[in-house]
């Protein structure tokens, strides 16, 4: 995948490509990734890239010509990219949109500053708007990082089998368990036992509850309004089953409480 940032800030990325699995996956050429400075394509001794917004107001707004200039270059340089222009009021970013763009062949990142970018530039020469989340930011450089991220280690060979992103939270409908490592205990607290077992189904059947039981506490909204396969259907019955016989087991009422029971009169 060939990736394209532009940016009036094209240091700001330099640590990011130096850096783990995108350095990896640059020097292993699983991806083409540089920063382009929009600077280049302002006009005039200083290579002014924003002005005083028509109709007033506070801040500055990035001028549409050397945008529009990087933009096209890039295009030019490659036809197929998906042009993605990071914005608060973009489409919510979420592995599902970064599973999405691992497929593309080319994209190229647009990163406003100030007060965001002239609309003429989103409306002529946007195929997309991302927003990593709802709060405001200074730049679309970490937006962009984090697209990057999220895309490059979803591509085939750029995690090694040790990494894999196939268990990862939100590659399903749940969030991944949790991990331990040595030591086996630490200031008191032990690994779980059957982690230590060398049974394996043992382990894969701990993990799948594991991972279930931290959704539902965490974010049961992934749970809510979604098919679940018979497996994870079956761990929660046996939740409720437990639950009721734990209410049941109360020496008043207990069993009055639980849903659908009659009210008392
Ligand atoms: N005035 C804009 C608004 O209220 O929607 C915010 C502009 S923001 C200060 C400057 C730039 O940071 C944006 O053009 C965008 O590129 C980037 N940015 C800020 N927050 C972002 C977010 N949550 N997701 C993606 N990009 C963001």
């Amino acid at each position: 995948m060939k990736i394209r940032v532009l940016t009036i800030f094209p240091g700001l990325l330099n640590s990011f490509w130096e850096t783990g699995m995108i350095r990896r996956a640059l020097e292993q050429e699983k991806i083409s990734a540089s920063a382009i400075d929009i600077r280049e394509y302002a006009e005039g001794r200083h290579r002014v890239t924003d002005d005083r917004p028509y109709g007033g107001g506070s801040g500055m707004v990035m001028k549409p010509e050397p945008l529009a200039g990087a933009i096209r270059a890039a295009k030019k340089d490659s036809p197929e990219a998906r042009t993605v222009l990071l914005s608060p009021q973009g489409r919510v970013f979420r592995q599902a949109v970064a599973r999405e763009m691992s497929s593309l062949e080319a994209l190229i990142l647009v990163c406003g500053r100030y007060e965001g970018v002239d609309e003429r530039i989103s409306r002529e020469l946007i195929d997309d708007e991302i927003s990593i989340g709802d709060y405001v930011l200074t730049g679309g450089e970490v937006p962009a990082m984090v697209v990057i991220d999220a895309v490059a280690r979803l591509l085939p060979g750029v995690l090694g089998n040790d990494d894999s992103a196939e268990t990862d939270s939100f590659s399903g409908h749940l969030l991944e368990h949790g991990h331990y490592t040595r030591p086996r205990e630490f200031e008191g607290e032990s690994v779980p036992e059957v982690l230590l077992s060398g049974d394996h189904q043992a382990i894969e059947s701990w993990r799948r509850e594991a991972a279930l039981m931290r959704t539902f506490l965490r974010r049961p909204d992934l749970l809510a309004n979604r098919p679940l396969d018979s497996e994870t259907l079956e761990i929660l019955k046996n939740w409720c089953r437990d639950i009721e016989a734990i209410i049941r087991a109360q020496p008043l009422r207990g069993a009055d409480t639980l849903p659908g029971a009659e009210p008392e009169r």
